[in-house]
């Protein structure tokens, strides 16, 4: 009987993680030229650590944990997202007292239990970066250069970033207030989800897709107009210095990103051609998030893009990257296969992609593997060939046979020297 994949989990086959290993290399080019180094944290938390830190209330810890008992009784989850186990570890090891700002990246898969659909899984990768330390605006221009910078290096065009600010203790309660007034005073046409959401959570009112709640959201009082003079005065800064870079992100006052922690500077990227789950990526300014994990006043700023997203959006366009063999042994008989194996080995240390297939095949059967690997040059090894002392190479794509091109040289080097003669 065969036993299936779990319904939201998939896999990567070869064809698609070469594009994630692509992904992830020019992503750490990027990171590592704004010196950010990486971390690595766990998959599994305490499920407190996220309860406090991504809200009550928020979608994700009312429904979408997998949260599971230990048999210690210890509450343990998948973790749904990088920042909350990012500021846990930065607090658990006393970062703040051992440098100022620490600039972080990491890569990994996340949890939700969501309604799997295109674009959206129950595990889903994410490249994601924070700043420790840094609660000035050019912090937040800064990751904001990262994210186009990323998106540059990953060929996305089309992409489009959207920012909007939250405020923070000292505006958003006021604005809170206006927003549940203004709700109240349309209680009869908002969606059941958003009449439940307007005591506990009411910021959310303003990204709900539902028909209906969308056609009134014109009307609703927006953060953008409420922020206090330094969250203005941020905000401005943020803007300023990107303007003088040439990049103007989309300002979207509707934009409120789906954890509690968020606040002045909030941004996401969407994508065109992804249909319903069209953000890419987002993120944000978090400063009060490492004290309320029990760590110093230390402000926080960081985003995440998603993987699986972002493949998609690639498509199928071409990756600089070749991995496919650059030569292939097809060996006749025991010696020849002796021989394969040696030579193999050599030119593997050399520096050279080679495959070898099984001696045990017709040398028909080896061939067409060998067309299958997309590899030009084949080298027949069998007895008249070694008793010759000169290896035949088989120019696969001109379906031509080079007798005697490799001769006595049979180190990488000669193999080099040999292939670019047939014009490798
Ligand atoms: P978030 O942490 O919700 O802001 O998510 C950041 C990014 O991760 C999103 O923009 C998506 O690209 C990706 N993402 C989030 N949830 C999912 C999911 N369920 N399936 C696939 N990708 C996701």
């Amino acid at each position: 009987m065969k036993i299936p994949a779990v319904k939201g989990f998939r896999d990567v086959l070869p064809d698609e993680s070469i594009r994630w290993a692509v992904l992830e290399e020019r992503a750490r080019t990027v990171f590592h030229r704004y010196n950010f180094r990486e971390v690595r944290i766990p998959i599994v938390e305490r499920t407190e650590l996220f309860q406090r830190s991504i809200g009550e209330t928020t979608d994700i810890v009312e429904k979408e944990m997998y949260t599971f008992t230990d048999k210690d009784g210890t509450q343990l989850t998948l973790r749904p997202e990088g920042t909350a186990s990012v500021v846990r570890a930065y607090v658990e090891h006393a970062l703040a007292q051992r440098e100022r700002v620490s600039k972080w990246y990491y890569f990994g898969p996340m949890f939700r239990r969501e309604r799997p659909q295109k674009g959206r899984l129950r595990q889903f990768s994410q490249i994601g970066a924070e700043v420790l330390g840094r609660d000035d605006a050019a912090a937040d221009a800064e990751m904001l250069f990262l994210l186009y910078d990323l998106l540059a290096a990953f060929a996305v065009d089309g992409a489009e970033v959207q920012l909007n600010s939250l405020g923070c203790q000292a505006c958003r309660p006021g604005y809170r207030e206006a927003l549940v007034h203004w709700g109240r005073a349309h209680f009869t046409e908002l969606c059941d989800d958003c009449r439940r959401r307007l005591d506990q959570n009411p910021l959310r009112l303003l990204d709900c897709k539902q028909p209906g709640c969308l056609a009134i959201r014109d009307s609703a009082p927006r953060m953008l107009d409420h922020l206090c003079a330094e969250c203005g005065a941020h905000f401005a800064r943020v803007r300023e210095l990107l303007r003088r870079e040439g990049m103007q992100p989309t300002i979207n006052p509707y934009m409120v990103r789906g954890l509690d922690y968020y606040c002045r500077t909030a941004f996401e990227v969407v994508a065109r051609g992804l249909g319903a789950q069209n953000a890419l990526g987002g993120g944000g300014r978090y400063d009060g998030l490492v004290r309320a994990l029990g760590g110093p006043d230390v402000a926080g700023v960081g985003f995440a893009l998603g993987v699986e997203r972002l493949v998609m959006v690639l498509g199928e366009r071409a990756l600089d990257v070749d991995i496919r063999p650059e030569v292939v042994l097809l060996p006749v008989g025991d010696e020849g296969e002796a021989v394969a194996v040696e030579l193999a080995h050599r030119w593997r240390a050399g520096g050279v992609r080679v495959e070898v297939e099984s001696a045990g095949r017709s040398l028909k059967s080896q061939m067409r593997q060998a067309d299958k690997h997309g590899t030009r040059f084949a080298i027949i090894v069998g007895e008249e060939e070694l008793a010759g002392r000169a290896l035949t190479i088989r120019d696969m794509e001109a379906r031509r046979d080079h007798p005697r091109a490799l001769g006595l040289d049979l180190t990488a080097d000669g193999l080099r020297a040999a292939l670019a003669r047939l014009g490798a």
